[in-house]
């Protein structure tokens, strides 16, 4: 896909891993964002024969970064570009929330998104939003190991974004995650649309990555927890998950995402996909 000075293609990774490769389209450079796996990105610069010109971490789960200790290696030293505050030791250039980069001729603002892990970042311009594993096309990553506060003011600080903007995620998980948007909310006639193309495109193996966060916000429940009638779904729903009490957006973001793993549990969110 082509995006003014940049375009962005999709490598497959694992078994449900994006890795994003940001190509200039004024020379030959490319950015690498979240290696999980170096052999396909190798094999991807080599064919095309692009020069590495940096390499972005949203964060430092092993999907996103095992690829990198080759790639570096295999394609010569660039920067390796992540919050300053990660664990993850190959990170060379360490930046900070309001923090500019500029990738292919375009500026990355470093937005922070701490919930899935604390030093989560988002790399976001205009017209790319690169969230790793907070925000997923149709839902949301786990909170490993924060609090239903912390993730519900990242996901609430995503949706202050460009519309237009695309959201290229770390997973391929948009079949299941519409699956649940359509029982949490079961009238909705956006979801019920993107849930028919989705269902259509996953049958087919066309990815559903990126989406418009336009499409985001009218359709993907973890945007949508503290507004309208998913709102009052939560308040009379919170009660069949304890320890949670009504009211806040962490409380409402906590119970829509404990109903989510409680729904996860049985697959049938899974069902009819083959
Ligand atoms: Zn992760």
């Amino acid at each position: 896909m082509i995006k003014n000075n940049m375009e962005i293609i999709a490598l497959p990774a694992n078994s449900d891993n994006y890795i994003w490769i940001i190509r200039s389209k004024k020379n030959n450079n490319a950015w690498i964002v979240d290696p999980g796996e170096s052999h396909r990105v190798i094999a991807y610069f080599q064919k095309h024969k692009l020069v590495l010109a940096g390499i972005l971490l949203t964060h430092h789960h092993y999907d996103h970064t095992d690829g990198i200790a080759e790639i570096v290696k295999q394609l010569g030293k660039a920067p390796v570009i992540s919050n300053a505050h990660g664990p993850y030791k190959l990170v060379t250039q360490h930046v900070n929330e309001g923090d500019i980069i500029i990738v292919a001729q375009e500026e990355f603002k470093i937005i922070a998104i701490p919930g899935h892990s604390h030093e989560h970042i988002a790399f976001y311009n205009p017209k790319a939003l690169f969230c790793g594993d907070v925000l997923f096309t149709a839902g949301c990553g786990k909170s490993w190991c924060q609090s239903a506060k912390v993730m519900a003011q990242s996901l609430l600080k995503l949706r202050d974004l460009n519309d237009d903007c695309s959201v290229f995620c770390g997973h391929e998980y948009t079949y299941t995650n519409i699956n649940f948007a359509a029982i949490a909310e079961p009238d909705d006639e956006d979801i019920k649309q993107r849930q028919k193309i989705v269902k259509f495109n996953t049958k087919k193996g066309i990815p559903c990555v990126p989406e418009k966060l336009g499409i985001e916000k009218k359709t993907n429940p973890f945007l949508r927890f503290d507004s309208g009638e998913l709102k009052q779904t939560l308040l009379n729903k919170h009660k069949l998950f304890e320890n949670f009490s009504l009211g806040d957006n962490a409380n409402l973001y906590a119970t829509l995402r404990a109903w989510k793993d409680s729904i996860d549990k049985t697959g049938v969110l899974e069902d009819n996909v083959k």
